[in-house]
Parts: structure tokens; sequence; C-alpha cells
């Protein structure tokens, strides 16, 4: 029986209302309890802030675009090499990192759980081989569905019956965790060399829309009792005037029943909220589209924030990088996977002095800061397309203090600064409202009871800042802040003490997360689909699914679909 107890912290447990009182967490056997013995180890937070273990949403960590990334640059290696200690291993860090100092890295700001939100289905090995690999934290990946061939096919013969048990049998093959869709049916007409523009176009030889994908797929999710909603990543995204796009395709998601469970997550929404019709009148549209997302409940959002530094975008969205590539003339790649996704990769440099990419910078913080509750809207940057998920202190300090982002604006390019809203919004959110966009709203959100707070039978993923609440310094409080979100002072993975004053002391293997979907009626594996994977698949039907010996967790998380 290992007990450990956390006392006199001002904790911040959004979940269970608790809001900044100073009170003891008790912990035994990995999960929070209501006591301990008095042969509990003490940790004294006395003056220190607690929270739950962060959980992020959306942070693309492993698979095929994240290694082929690792391969296109050696810059990475250059800038950030990595040296073991005498607990960790070395690697290799910045946009890329390798697979131990992703979790060293995550578990050193207090995160505790991370979603990998892109995996092309033919990938699923792959993927789960690299995040067996990533410590101390607890990962769960979503396959990409949205221009999978059999989901088109059912969806145009209006089959969402069918469709949903080709679902569940996917979730059960690849091991995943939620439905991802990117630029829906835009990837499967990029196979021919052309894109979708909006919601209503066609998708060439499947007779059907972007909308139809969509508003189908969240009924599937509905119909399978999924955790967490579709995740959703929009038609045109990081084009000049998208934001017209992402209303049309919230505006549709308003058709999917609610039943106060959102039907939708839009994914890294900085990049689906551009305003003007080209690249010079490029601007912000974050007040239409908060006013939007303010006046309704049924989905919640991730900022997808930019970092002005040297990153690499990464994206099953094949057309977007190759717009990507003729804009910037910088080395890419493109991929094609065979039936399934396409995907990209391409080195980008968001620049203060460049007004597009400053003005990137402004929206982000605007969407955050206009949205006013905060468990709809949450902290990302779209790791690493936005930038490095280790620039997260930063994006929280801006979110924490005007101050910090006037310091930053002053020195964007002048018409960025013009253009900006961040000077005309004071609001500074308090470290409640921090609790609950970093870890309490994403719990929520991806469905995960267990995540994202500190009742009695949660899971002890705990983490301790040098923040105190009581004698911080106004004038000098966003410094503190990124400092301590930066390094935290203590990380607790299932009840052991991982992190220490920022640095990793401990080791903790972190386990996969994943669906078993039971429907009523199993989905029909009959020779005519067996025979499709012979004829348009490398991979015969026999070797595609992930067994169980490429998961460490033995024992998934069980959905009782109503299908
Ligand atoms: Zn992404």
């Amino acid at each position: 029986m290992t007990e450990l107890i956390i006392k006199n912290g001002f904790v911040f447990d959004p979940i269970n209302k608790v809001n900044g009182e100073k009170m003891d967490i008790a912990i035994r056997n990995g999960k929070i309890v209501e006591k301990v013995t008095r042969k509990a180890q003490v940790i004294d937070a006395a003056g220190l802030t607690v929270m739950p273990g962060a959980v992020d949403i959306h942070t693309h960590i492993a698979g095929g675009e994240v290694n082929t990334g690792r391969m296109v640059r050696p810059e990475d290696h250059i800038k950030d090499a990595v040296s073991k200690t005498a607990t960790t291993r070395s690697g290799t860090g910045y946009s890329i990192p390798s697979t131990f100092v992703t979790g060293y890295r995550y578990s050193q700001m207090g995160y505790t759980t991370v979603m990998n939100p892109s995996m092309a289905p033919l990938e699923a090995k792959h993927t789960h081989e690299e995040l067996n690999d990533v410590p101390l934290l607890d990962k769960a990946t979503y396959p990409l569905l949205g221009d999978w061939w059999f989901v088109l096919e059912n969806l145009a013969k209006g089959n969402i019956e069918e469709c949903a048990r080709h679902v569940a049998w996917m979730m059960d093959i690849t091991k995943g965790y939620a439905i991802k869709i990117v630029n829906p049916g835009g990837l499967e007409s990029w196979g021919f060399g052309h894109n979708v523009h909006s919601i209503d176009d066609q998708v060439p030889n499947f007779c059907i829309t972007p909308r139809e994908i969509m508003v189908g797929l969240a009924k599937v999710n509905a119909m399978l009792n999924l955790p967490h909603s579709i995740h959703l990543h929009t038609n045109n995204l990081g084009l000049p005037g998208n934001y017209t796009t992402t209303l049309d395709s919230m505006k549709a998601l308003e058709s999917v029943p609610y039943n106060g469970k959102p039907v939708a997550h839009i994914t890294h929404l900085q990049f689906a909220s551009f305003g003007g019709d080209g690249w010079g009148n490029m601007k912000s549209a974050a007040e239409e589209v908060s006013s939007y997302i303010n006046a309704h409940s049924h989905m919640t959002f991730d900022m997808g924030q930019v970092i002005f530094t040297d990153t690499t975008t990464m994206t099953a969205d094949g057309p977007f990088e190759f717009t990507l590539y003729q804009l910037s003339g910088h080395k890419w790649v493109n991929s094609d996977v065979e039936t399934e996704t396409s995907g990209g990769i391409i080195p980008f440099h968001y620049k203060k002095n460049n007004a597009v990419n400053a003005k990137q910078w402004s929206i982000g913080l605007e969407l955050a800061l206009l949205i006013k509750d905060p468990w709809k809207m949450f902290l990302s940057t779209d790791h690493p397309n936005g930038g490095p998920f280790f620039a997260y202190p930063r994006v929280l300090a801006w979110l924490y203090s005007k101050k910090a982002r006037e310091a930053t604006l002053k020195h964007c390019h002048k018409k960025a600064q013009r253009a900006s809203l961040l000077p005309s919004i004071d609001r500074e959110m308090s470290l409640y409202e921090i609790a609950i966009m970093t870890r309490a709203g994403q719990a929520k959100a991806l469905g995960l009871p267990n995540k994202g707070q500190l009742g009695v039978g949660a899971d002890a993923d705990v983490a301790i800042y040098a923040i105190n609440p009581e004698t911080i310094d106004i004038a000098t409080k966003y410094k503190t802040a990124r400092r301590a979100f930066k390094h935290a002072a203590y990380t607790i993975k299932d009840g052991k003490i991982v992190v220490k004053d920022g640095e990793v002391v401990g080791q903790a293997e972190g386990r996969t997360m994943w669906l078993d979907v039971q429907t009523k009626q199993p989905c029909i594996i009959d020779d005519e689909m067996k025979s499709k994977f012979k004829q348009y698949w490398t991979v015969d039907y026999e070797n595609y699914p992930v067994s169980d010996h490429y998961v460490k967790v033995k024992d998934p998380i069980i959905v009782k679909a109503s299908v």
C-alpha cells in the first residue's frame, strides 16, 4: 500500500467546484481517497497551487506524420539535443520531440494525459508502438475516419446504422478512442488533385458532401455512445475568409440531436477563424465566431494558438499542406494513404514581423478570451502546427495577464497591431478558469470521468505549481505563472511523484486507453468487404487489425452502443 498526502495547498478542482480553498488531497494506491493513515508520505503544499494533472485534447505526438516529420527536421536535433540523467533517457526535442522527451516535457509541465488526434487506420500499429514508448502519460489516439471508403459508402447510401457498426469495428481494430474528421471530403478529392471548397461541394465518385459526412458521423457517434464527440478539422482550414465555412459547419451540426453532451469538437479554431478574401486583407473573424459560440452550447473547441518560433506543420489535410508549400517554397512532404486519408508535413517559422503570422497569434488569444465559457474552449497549439507544446506556459501567461499580451503585441507587425482586438479585451483568466481550460474541461469533453478532477475515486494524477494566489505580485504575476507552469513543483502520476522542482525524478509507464464498442449486431465482414481489401489495400483484411499485443492495456473502456 502506497500512501501520499498533499497538505495545505490552494486547490483548484473545477469539476468539484473547489476554487482555491486550502485543503488536503489524500492518495492511496494510485487513486484519490477520503483519508490516509499516519504513515503516508507528506507533501507540504503550503503556499502552492494544486490542480488535477493537465489533459491535452489535441497534440500530434505519435504515428506516421510525426515520424516522417522527425526525418524532415534534422534541425530539431541540432537545436535541442537532450542528455540523459540518472532517471531519464536521452533524446531530441523542439518541434517533434522523440518519444521519451515528449513524455518528460509534458510531465515537467504537470500534464498526465494527452490525446494523439490523427491516426491513419493503416498506420495504427506503428502509432501504438510509439505511444507505448511515451512515458509518464496516459494516452489515446483518434483514427481518421472522415474520408474512409466504407464510411463514405454507407453514409452516401443513408445507411447510418451500418456505418455505425463499421465505425465500432474500426475503433476496435485500430484501438482508437474517437472519430477524427479532417477536411471532410477534401482528402478523398485530393486523391484526384482536387479539394472541396464549401460544405455542400460534391466529393468525387461518392455522391456525398462534407455536410453529410460531418452530420452523418455525429449521428453515428451518438448511436455508439462514444465518450468524446466527433473531433473535427473543418473544411478550408488555414485559408482567408474560412470563418464562413466554420459557421456553416457549426450550423449544420445543430441538426444533430443535442441532449446536453456536445455533438462535435472543432479543433484548432484559430486556423478556422480567418476573415478577408486574400492574404493581403486576411483579418480576424474572432468576433463573428465567438459570438456564435457564446449563443450556442452544442460544441467544444481548442485554440490552436500560434507561437512565434520555428516549428513543423503536419496534418492529414494534404491539400492545405500543398497550399502552404506554394506559399513558403519550403521543403515539403505530401502523402496519400490508400483509400483512407492524406497527409503533409512542412516546416514553418511564425514571425512577429509577418503581418499574417502576427494576426494569427492575435486571433487565437482573441477567441479564447471572447468565448465566455472556459468549459467550451481549451488550451492547445495543435502541437506542433501552431508551435511546440512546451510553449503552453507562454500561452497561459497571455491568457492570465493583459500586460503579458501587450508586451508581445508591441513587437508585432504594425498592421497586426492596428487590427488586433486584444487592446480592447480586458479579461484576465483566473487560476480557476485556467484549471478548466487545461484539465477539467478537456477531461469532461473527452468523457474521462477519472481525469481532470481530484474527487474521491479519481486517478491520482496531480500537478502542484509554485503560485501563491494570496501573495502573488499583480505587476509580475504573468512571469511567476509562466515560470511555475513550465516547471511544476510536483507532478504526481498514478500516486507516484514523477517530477519535483521541474525535474523528472520518477518513472511511471502510462497507459493507452482504447474503446471496445459493443454493438447489438456485429459489423458484417463479408466476402465482398474482404475482397475490397484485396483490391484496394496493400494489406490483407486479416493483417489489418491492431492485435492485443500492441497495446499495454488489455482492459479497454467498454462502451455499449444503441445500434
Ligand atoms: Zn492537429
